[in-house]
C-alpha cells in the first residue's frame, strides 16, 4: 500500500505514520475497507497530531480507530415462499462526543463488518465538518434487496428493528438510510419502533415528510453535493455553467446530482448502474432525466431500458463511465469504484474536479493520481455531508415539533455546505495557495473532535 506521499513530512514522522498504520493494520484484520478509510484519513491527520502535543498525548486519532462500541446481530425473516432467511445486522457506535451517533444503515449484500465500520469511521470527520450537534455511526445488513417482494423488505425492516431498537434513540443513536434503505423502508423500521417503543420521531431520519421526515431530505446529499463543487469552481472564478459532468450512480444521490448539476446549467453526459452505463454526448435534459427517474424508481430495473426512449443516448453493458470526456467527475455509486486506470483516463480526457457524492469512491491510487495532476479532489466527507446535514435538520425540527418550508432547508443546506468548504480550505491551503480538500476535509474534520475529547477527557 503507497502510503507516505507527503514529502513534507521530517523521517521521524514518515516512521511514525507507519508505524501507526501498520498497528491499525495489525487490529483489524480482515477489514480492507476499514485500513484504507483510516489510512487515507491518517496521512494527513497523524503528522498533525504528533505536532500538536495535546492532541499527541491524548492518542485521539488512535483512540477514533476503536469503536465505542459494536453491535452485531442475528436478523431472522420469512421469505415469499414460506422458507426461513437469516441475515447479519450491524450497528456501529464510534463516538458521541459531538452528539448522538449518527449514520445511515446500508442494505446490500456486499455490507461487511469491515464496510460499516470504514463508513462509521468516515462519519466520525463528516458529520464534525458540519458542525451540527451529530455523533458518529453507522450499520446495516447482509441483506440484497434487490428481486425481493414489497412484502419480504417490509418483514425485513421489521425483523431488522425488532433488535436495533434497543440500541438507538433521539440522544442515543438515530440512524438514517443508505444504500438500499430509502424513506419506505425508514418507514417500516419507524412503524416497528413506534409499536416497540412509542412515538419518537427523532430516533430516525431519512422519513418521509408525512410522518416527521425533514423537506429537502431525499435531495439533500445530491444537492449538496453541487453546492459544495459550485463553491469548489467559484474560489478559482469557474462556474458549472457549460461544463461536462460525468456521473456514475443513478440512485438517489447520483439523481439529485444529476437534477441539480443540470439546473445550474452544465451538461450531463453519464449515469450508470450495475449493469453498466448510459451515455448521451450532447447532455441528459431535465425531460430525460424525468424518465430515467420513473425507470429507476422501480427496484432492479436497469439503465438499459432508459437507451430506447432517450434520444441520442447510448448504453454500455458492464462498463463504468470514466472513459468519456469530461470537465468534472462525480463518482455516486458507492465504495472503490474508481480505480487507478479510471483517474488515469479520465485526467488523459480533460477532467479538473472530481467531488466524491459515493463514501470512498475512489481508491486510494486514484486520489493520490488526481493530486498529483492538478485535478481537484472534493472527499466524500466534505462534499457528500449534504445527506447526513439535513438529517440533523430533521433532528432540530423533530425537536421543536415545527417544519420547515423547502426553502427554508434548502437555504440552510447551501450555507452548511459553504462552512465545509470554507473548512476545506482553511485547513488544506499551502504557502502556494492550492487548497487540498483531502487534506483540508481531514484536519477539519479531525479538529473539532479532538477539542471536544480533550475537554471532555474522563482518563
Ligand atoms: N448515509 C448518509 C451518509 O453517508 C446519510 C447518513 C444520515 O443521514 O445519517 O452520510
Amino acid at each position: 500500500m503507497g502510503v507516505i506521499t507527503d514529502e513534507r513530512l521530517s523521517s521521524k514522522e514518515q516512521k511514525a505514520l507507519a508505524e501507526f498504520l501498520e498497528l491499525v493494520r495489525k487490529e483489524n484484520p480482515h477489514e480492507p475497507e476499514f485500513v484504507q478509510a483510516v489510512t487515507e484519513v491518517a496521512k494527513y491527520v497523524y503528522p498533525y497530531e504528533l505536532r500538536n502535543p495535546e492532541y499527541r498525548e491524548a492518542r485521539v486519532l488512535y483512540r477514533l480507530t476503536v469503536p465505542d462500541r459494536l453491535v452485531m446481530f442475528r436478523v431472522v425473516w420469512r421469505d415469499d415462499a414460506g422458507r426461513i432467511r437469516v441475515n447479519r445486522g450491524y450497528r456501529v457506535q464510534m463516538t458521541n462526543l459531538l452528539g448522538p451517533y449518527k449514520g445511515g444503515l446500508r442494505f446490500h449484500p456486499t455490507v461487511t463488518l469491515s464496510v460499516v465500520k470504514f463508513l462509521a469511521f468516515e462519519q466520525i470527520f463528516k458529520n464534525s465538518l458540519t458542525t451540527l450537534p451529530l455523533g458518529a455511526g453507522k450499520g446495516g445488513a447482509d441483506f440484497d434487496p434487490k428481486g425481493k417482494s414489497e412484502a419480504e423488505i417490509k418483514r425485513f425492516c421489521q425483523a431488522f428493528m425488532l433488535e436495533l431498537h434497543r440500541h438507538i434513540g433521539r440522544y442515543m443513536d438515530v440512524p438514517a438510510g443508505d444504500i438500499g434503505v430509502g424513506p419506505r423502508e425508514i418507514g417500516y423500521m419507524y412503524g416497528m419502533y413506534i409499536k416497540l417503543r412509542g412515538y419518537e420521531p427523532g430516533a430516525i431520519t431519512g422519513k418521509s415528510p408525512d410522518i416527521g421526515g425533514s423537506l429537502l431530505r431525499v435531495e439533500a446529499t445530491g444537492y449538496g453535493l453541487l453546492y459544495f463543487v459550485e463553491e469548489m469552481l467559484k474560489r478559482i472564478g469557474e462556474s458549472l455553467e457549460g461544463k461536462i459532468v460525468a456521473i456514475s450512480g443513478a440512485g438517489n444521490v447520483a439523481l439529485h446530482a444529476a437534477e441539480k448539476a443540470i439546473e445550474m446549467g452544465a451538461k450531463v453526459v453519464t449515469l450508470s448502474d450495475s449493469t453498466g452505463c448510459l451515455y448521451v454526448p450532447a447532455g441528459i435534459s431535465k425531460e430525460q432525466l424525468e424518465i430515467i427517474k420513473s425507470i429507476k424508481s422501480v427496484r432492479g430495473r436497469s439503465l438499459k431500458e432508459a437507451e430506447g426512449k432517450l434520444a441520442g443516448a447510448r448504453f454500455y453493458g458492464g462498463k463504468k463511465p470514466w472513459g468519456v470526456r469530461c470537465d468534472i467527475a462525480l463518482p455516486c455509486a458507492t465504495q472503490n469504484e474508481l480505480d487507478l486506470d479510471d483517474a488515469k483516463q479520465l485526467v488523459a480526457n480533460g477532467c479538473r474536479l472530481v467531488a466524491e457524492g459515493a463514501n470512498m469512491p475512489c481508491t486510494e491510487d486514484a486520489v493520490e493520481y488526481f493530486l498529483r495532476h492538478d485535478v481537484l479532489v472534493g472527499p466524500g466527507k466534505a462534499a457528500n455531508a449534504g445527506g447526513v446535514a439535513v438529517s440533523g435538520l430533521e433532528m432540530i425540527q423533530n425537536a421543536s415539533r415545527w417544519m420547515w418550508s423547502r426553502d427554508e432547508v434548502d437555504r440552510r443546506l447551501r450555507e452548511i455546505m459553504k462552512r465545509i468548504h470554507e473548512t476545506c480550505v482553511r485547513f488544506g491551503t499551502d504557502e502556494s495557495g492550492k487548497v487540498n480538500y483531502v487534506k483540508g476535509a481531514n484536519i477539519g474534520g479531525y479538529e473539532r473532535v479532538a477539542r471536544a475529547m480533550i475537554q471532555t477527557d474522563t482518563i
